[in-house]
């Protein structure tokens, strides 16, 4: 098949082309770099079976795919923030002009959604009938309202247009490949150890996060696109949940015992917890994690310090 990975140059897209180009297709990737960068890529780069092409998805582009994974969209809080009208625009003005190119020439198309249309969440784990807890004018809202209105875009597509979607909402995820300036807890902590400073926990780091690990997530993401029965919203994440001060400790054991946790003012509308209840992946898609935040970390850190050591 032809397929088009939208955010291929960043973190998920980048591992989702690994797996695609593996599997012998041809893959179109379309960046604009904000979060992304080539050498994610750099190793499918003259393969006759892949091509880049640098693009900002607000704005309309003419490709012929077979299917298209829509995983453009900066997805750490102090990326999506630092340009919040750019965000919504990307995930409102992107996800209408890909699923217009999907309608028209009748490809298939996967929405990376959000566990973050779940907002600060009253039921937990959440569920995909839950619908969500979302500050409209916070300072998460460009994200997590721009999320939600690209999942009523794809619905709408599909109802009114007949476009054959996906849409999965994705919990926390990590691994290698992660930017060290991403801002994201895991690669925050893990750099920080690495390099001796103090684990920036945020509060009092009793709110909780479920942490994927990125293979997982992959495989969930792929088994989602290819099931013929069922659109979505499906929730994505290893339900595995730990505070973020367990994880700074799992952080600590690993690298550095001796490294300082310092506690940092908790940002605005910082949700309190997050657990996805996946009996829908399960039972829809025979799927479920298999890596223990333990191993995950251990793969994630062994990334961190090549790159580190290659400064
Ligand atoms: P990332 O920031 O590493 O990747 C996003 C990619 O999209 C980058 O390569 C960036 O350059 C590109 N991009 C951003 N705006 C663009 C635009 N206007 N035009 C073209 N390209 C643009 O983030 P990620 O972690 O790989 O996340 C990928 C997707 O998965 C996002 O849509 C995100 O919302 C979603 N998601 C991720 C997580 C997670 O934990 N990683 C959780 C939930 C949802
Ligand atoms: N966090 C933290 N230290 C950091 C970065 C983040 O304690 O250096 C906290 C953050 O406040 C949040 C959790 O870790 O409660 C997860 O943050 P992240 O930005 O990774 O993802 P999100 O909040 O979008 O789930």
């Amino acid at each position: 098949m032809r397929i088009l990975v939208t955010g291929g140059a960043g973190f998920l897209g980048s591992h989702l082309i690994d797996r695609l180009m593996e599997q012998g297709h041809e893959v179109v990737c379309l960046d604009n770099y904000f979060t992304g960068c080539k050498r994610n890529i750099l190793k499918w780069i003259g393969n006759p079976y892949f091509e880049m092409i640098r693009h900002d998805i607000t704005e309309p582009i003419r490709l012929e795919v077979d299917q298209i994974y829509h995983l453009a969209c900066p997805a750490s809080p102090i990326h999506y923030q630092y340009n919040p009208v750019k965000t919504i625009k990307t995930n409102v003005m992107g996800t209408l002009n890909m699923l217009g190119l999907a309608k028209r020439v009748k490809a298939r198309f996967f929405l990376a959604s959000t566990s973050e249309v779940y907002g600060d969440p009253d039921v937990h784990p959440q569920v995909e009938e839950y619908r969500g807890n979302v500050n409209p004018i916070g300072m998460r809202a460009c994200y997590d309202e721009g999320k939600r209105v690209a999942e009523t875009l794809a619905f709408d597509y599909h109802h009114q247009s007949g476009v054959d979607i996906r849409v999965a909402r994705i919990f926390n995820t990590y691994g290698p490949r992660m930017q060290q300036n991403d801002g994201r807890v895991v690669s925050n902590l893990i750099v920080q150890a690495l390099r001796g400073i103090p684990l920036t926990v945020y509060g009092d780091g009793q709110q909780t996060r479920s942490f994927c690990y990125v293979s997982d997530l992959i495989e969930g993401i792929m088994r989602l696109m290819n099931n013929e029965e069922h659109t979505g919203p499906v929730n994505l994440g290893n339900p595995d949940e730990y505070t973020i001060l367990q994880l700074a400790q799992a952080v600590q054991t690993a690298i550095d015992p001796n490294v300082e946790i310092q506690f940092e003012p908790l940002p605005q509308d910082d949700p309190r917890r997050r657990q996805p209840d996946i009996t829908k992946a399960r039972t829809w898609l025979g799927w479920e994690p298999t890596v223990p935040l333990e191993d995950g970390l251990q793969l994630t850190i062994e990334d961190f310090q090549e790159r580190l050591a290659a400064e």
